[in-house]
């Protein structure tokens, strides 16, 4: 499971910088900066956990590079409104709130008015390491509070759990929301997962609500007992095995690969049913550039691939 972070414990107080912090070492430090004068259709959070995500990991070391440092990661961010703007009706002062991977939209187009702000074509604007409209650099949720426009921020249950509620604001969502599109939630469905990371365990858990067979697929014994003990996988699978593997070809209705590392998709691809789906649920460059074409032209014939 993603570690929750409490905030507090790096929160973000001097402004004093060391050239190394500021570089692709991925070693934070403190460092002092001002959130934007709360605007009418804002709100201000005061941030008590945030996730930590492969994309932080991916800004904080420049892997894409573009970091824009200072960075200030986090984007699973959980907290308690402290103050709201005023033409804001749907938050009041007190109420737990999440803010996800996403600060702002042109909530002006067909994606916007049906809540799907993430795809906005006019530019939508991640909560790190992006350019906000007015210019700023986007800082995340590492830091003691953050202002956001009311449109981006979503109401967290009562007593539900803020480090628990933290990791579903982006692993939580990016899985969710293809095992609904692509109807993984069948029960008696059979599922295997690729990778135990944040996405994979979500993937898991979320599975077995579902009422879905699961088994979990990893290079590393070492998961073995965190996926069958603690998340409740049905069967764990080392993939390298050959063995266990030939004997479940054609075995899976489903398959969400979340292995950010490098790893060959045809061992997994013949696992598949006919008429199977494989999900590429992971965060990587040119991830079909590792598809051999030759194969998916093969497999298009009886099985999907998607990606999201
Ligand atoms: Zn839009
Ligand atoms: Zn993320």
């Amino acid at each position: 499971m993603q570690a929750p972070f409490r905030s507090d414990s790096v929160s973000l107080l001097s402004s004093i910088g060391h050239p190394r912090e500021r570089t692709a070492s991925g070693v934070l430090s403190p460092y002092h900066f001002k959130r934007r004068a709360i605007g009418a259709d804002d709100i201000s959070v005061k941030i008590t956990h945030c996730g930590i995500c492969y994309g932080d990991v991916v800004y904080t070391r420049n892997k894409h590079e573009d970091s824009k440092y200072p960075v200030v990661p986090g984007h699973e961010i959980a907290g308690i409104v402290q103050e709201v703007g005023s033409n804001v009706h749907r938050f009041k002062i007190g109420d737990p709130v999440g803010v996800g991977t996403y600060i702002n939209s042109c909530r002006n187009c067909d994606e916007c008015n049906e809540g799907l702000e993430v795809q906005c074509p006019n530019g939508m604007v991640p909560t790190i390491n992006a350019v906000d409209v007015d210019g700023t650099i986007t800082k995340g949720g590492y830091s003691s509070f953050i202002v956001v426009h009311e449109r981006y921020c979503y109401k967290i249950p009562e007593n539900y759990p803020l480090a628990l509620a933290a990791p579903l604001l982006c692993s939580g969502i990016t899985v969710y929301t293809p095992m609904i599109h692509h109807k993984m939630n069948q029960p008696g469905k059979s599922l295997g997962v690729i990778g135990l990371g944040g996405l994979g365990h979500m993937a898991v858990k979320f599975a077995k609500a579902f009422g879905l067979n699961v088994t979990v697929f990893s290079t590393s014994i070492s998961k073995k007992e965190e996926a069958l003990n603690v998340l409740g996988a049905d069967k764990f699978v080392v993939s390298t095995d050959e063995e266990e593997m030939k004997t479940l070809s054609r075995s899976l209705d489903f398959i969400i690969d979340s292995a950010s590392g490098d790893h060959p998709f045809d061992p997994y691809m013949s696992l598949l049913k006919t008429n199977g789906l494989y999900e590429i649920d992971y965060w990587k460059f040119h991830w079909w550039d590792e598809i051999d074409t030759r194969n998916v032209g093969v497999l298009r014939c009886q099985q999907d691939l998607s990606g999201d």
